[in-house]
């Protein structure tokens, strides 16, 4: 397990302005949790549903917890009522089993649509031609909520990530066009070696780990 670094993640909540920082706690126990909103951090993003649930349990600070990793549709139960946004929606199952799970507990659950903006292979998401179709599909989901786009840039030259950075931008302003009702202003990219381009091209949620921690 890894520690925080409290000057550096107290430097990196300013240098990410305007983005909010939503800290990657795969690398950390709850301890390191609370160290990280001693130093300002009040996002938490988790991977494993498994390490989400003990960590949220003992965890008890102000602090807001998102899910960022791969959402396997049975777990979804397991978090539906604990998390404030679901970053990683990328897949109509996911949609269908977010809605009828964020129904039965009669609550809204703001989401972020995961777009595989580089067509990768290895990579979940919808493809960027999809995305009206997935808007068109939300609108009878009463309990979702879209409020913008997640993308992982690939893991390429750090200057080549640029342009998909600035395609999912793009898009997002395609979407705020099409669809005026939702508020679509949120925008989940940049990692510990691409945040400050994803910030210049407009991030609003950078996703910070290896940035924030020492080994
Ligand atoms: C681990 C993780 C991050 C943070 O990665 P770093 O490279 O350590 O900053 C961001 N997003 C997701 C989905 C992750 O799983």
């Amino acid at each position: 397990m890894m520690r925080v670094n409290e000057a550096e993640t107290k430097r990196l909540l300013e240098a990410v302005k305007p983005a909010k920082l939503v800290a990657a706690t795969k690398y950390i126990d709850e301890k390191e949790v609370e160290k990280l909103e001693e130093c300002g951090v009040m996002i938490y993003g988790e991977n494993k549903v498994q390490d989400f649930l003990k960590k949220y349990e003992d965890y008890h600070g102000k602090g807001v917890w998102h899910f960022i990793g791969t959402l396997q549709t049975n777990k979804v139960k397991y978090i539906i009522d604990k998390v404030q946004m679901i970053h990683s929606v990328a897949n109509y199952r996911l949609i269908d089993e977010i809605e009828k799970q964020a129904a039965k507990h009669d609550l809204v659950m703001d989401i972020l649509l995961q777009v595989n903006i580089a067509k990768e292979e290895s990579k979940h998401g919808f493809n960027e031609e999809e995305m009206n179709e997935v808007m068109d599909y939300l609108k009878d989901k009463p309990h979702l909520n879209p409020r913008g786009l997640m993308m992982m840039a690939p893991n390429i030259e750090v200057e080549e990530t640029r342009q998909y950075f600035k395609a999912t931008k793009d898009l997002l302003t395609k979407l705020q066009e099409s669809y005026p009702n939702y508020q679509l202003t949120e925008l989940s990219m940049g990692m510990t070696h691409d945040f400050p381009i994803a910030v210049a091209e407009g991030s609003t949620m950078v996703r910070l780990g290896h940035a924030l921690f020492d080994e």
